[in-house]
């Protein structure tokens, strides 16, 4: 296949099509800027071009077969090659493919799933969701919290609260704002971030930050302090809110101990500021429930949602907004001069209730929670005997696997050896998807996983970590 031909306007794309790879890669390497990616590391390998997936496995242009045990991007929940997805899609594009949510007017599919999202979030101590906001990701979800978070406290006039505190290593997305919650250093160094007006504590990570025999639950309460530290440090009343992923995803799947929600609870309650629960990897099933605050055991003011609200087949995120914000921005606020193009985009709302349906349909949130989950998790803890894991941790189908360089100390591998980008390379090899964050190996696998599926990654998860020590000795 020539480049020309690769440009021309498509015909029919048949999934078994043969691709000129060398083809693709050069037109990539040409005309593509990708995210969080080095193009020139990128042209010298060229990129991998994946052509299709089904299930929990994607396809490469060579042919190669690879378990996918990060579900694309954290979002492929219901897994891929969902034909009820598409026919979704196919059904709202022939009745209705856009119209916009502005100036009163709605669309029935963001209305029914406005509904829908409401009734899965479950009321804690009379607190509930009842109202929907939507984006079409993440980040902008994030954008539109900083921008409720300060119309809120506008309207009851205290405009002087405008901090809000995240977490370092805390991933919030990429937009100015969403960049800025976030507290990745990489990210910051580029482009003078934060943003004025947001803050970071230090993140619950048992592993590096206990002290020494500290138990978790001592150690959990002690982080969430962090945040009264630095409420009491910027002063009570400049703080709006507080935001936070209930289990870190981006930063290496920082599970936090049980005690530490709890206590944040505490501290925000104290001193009257917003919780946000950045649950755009967290919810829709992958810690078992559809919202993971409820795993937790903590209330929230906003909720971010994105990826496996439509299971990544489209677009789609937003933020749930609970009764005490909901109450004064409608009741008090007039027109909130906010909103997106695709705010409640027809397609996007019918794909997301087809992948509820689905995902009701075959009780994948309860499979998580009560089956496929807690076996992970069993087999998890086997790969604490291998010589190069030092954890192995699970909540629900999130997993990370510390690799240290030695066992009995614990003590790291250096920085230049790139454990984790090695034992990455031997996945690929393999035909299984890992992401190396440092040197923690992390997996979110698809939650129509099954038992035996589990097995197979498993199986491969070993036989990497084993091609891994190899490569070392
Ligand atoms: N928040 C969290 C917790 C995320 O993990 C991500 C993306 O991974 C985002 C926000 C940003 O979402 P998006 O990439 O859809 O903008």
């Amino acid at each position: 296949m020539s480049n020309s031909s690769l440009i021309a306007p498509p015909a029919l794309v048949q999934r078994d099509q043969k691709h000129d790879t060398a083809a693709v890669q050069t037109l990539d390497s040409a005309h593509f800027i990708h995210p969080f990616t080095d193009h020139a590391d990128l042209a010298a390998q060229g990129a991998k071009v994946i052509v299709k997936a089904d299930n929990i496995h994607v396809f490469d242009s060579e042919g190669h077969k690879m378990l996918d045990a990060m579900s694309g991007l954290w979002c492929v929940n219901a897994g891929y090659a969902r034909k009820e997805l598409a026919d979704a899609a196919y059904q709202q594009m022939m009745t209705l493919p856009f119209y916009n949510n502005f100036f009163n007017t709605t669309n029935v599919p963001a209305v029914r799933l406005a509904a829908k999202l409401a009734s899965l979030a479950p009321e804690v101590d009379g607190r509930s969701f009842r109202h929907v906001f939507y984006s079409s990701s993440g980040s902008e979800s994030n954008d539109t919290n900083v921008r409720m978070v300060r119309r809120y406290w506008d309207l009851l006039g205290q405009p002087q609260r405008k901090v809000i505190i995240g977490r370092l290593n805390g991933y919030h997305g990429s937009t100015m704002a969403g960049a800025s919650l976030g507290g990745m250093s990489g990210m910051h160094a580029q482009g003078d971030l934060p943003i004025p007006d947001i803050q970071h504590i230090e993140q619950p990570y048992f592993a590096e930050k206990a002290r020494a025999g500290e138990s978790a639950a001592e150690f959990g309460v002690r982080a969430a302090r962090w945040l009264e530290d630095k409420i009491l440090a910027v002063g009570p009343d400049r703080v709006a809110a507080f935001i936070g992923e209930p289990v870190q995803g981006a930063g290496g799947v920082i599970i936090p101990p049980d005690t530490y929600w709890p206590e944040i609870q505490r501290i925000v309650d104290k001193y009257g500021i917003l919780l946000i629960s950045d649950e755009v990897i967290c919810a829709f099933g992958r810690l078992g429930h559809w919202f993971a605050y409820e795993k937790f055991g903590y209330k929230p003011d906003l909720i971010t949602f994105a990826k496996g609200v439509t299971s990544g087949y489209v677009p789609l995120g937003g933020v749930m907004v609970g009764d005490r914000v909901a109450k004064v921005l409608i009741e008090q606020g007039g027109e909130f001069n906010h909103g997106y193009t695709y705010s409640g985009h027809p397609v996007a709302c019918a794909v997301a209730l087809a992948n509820i349906e689905l995902m009701e349909r075959e009780g994948l949130v309860e499979r998580v929670r009560n089956d496929t989950g807690p076996y992970l998790a069993e087999r998890f803890e086997e790969l604490q005997a291998h010589p190069l894991v030092g954890a192995a941790d699970t909540c629900g189908f999130v997993g990370g696997i510390t690799l240290v360089k030695n066992k009995a100390t614990m003590a790291a591998f250096d920085a230049d050896v790139g454990v984790g980008m090695i034992c990455r390379g031997h996945c690929f090899k393999n035909g299984l998807i890992m992401r190396a964050v440092g040197d923690r190996m992390i997996i979110a696998p698809p939650l129509v996983m099954t038992r035996a599926q589990v097995d197979e990654l498993m199986g491969l998860i070993k036989l990497c970590l084993d091609a891994t020590l190899d490569e070392l000795r």
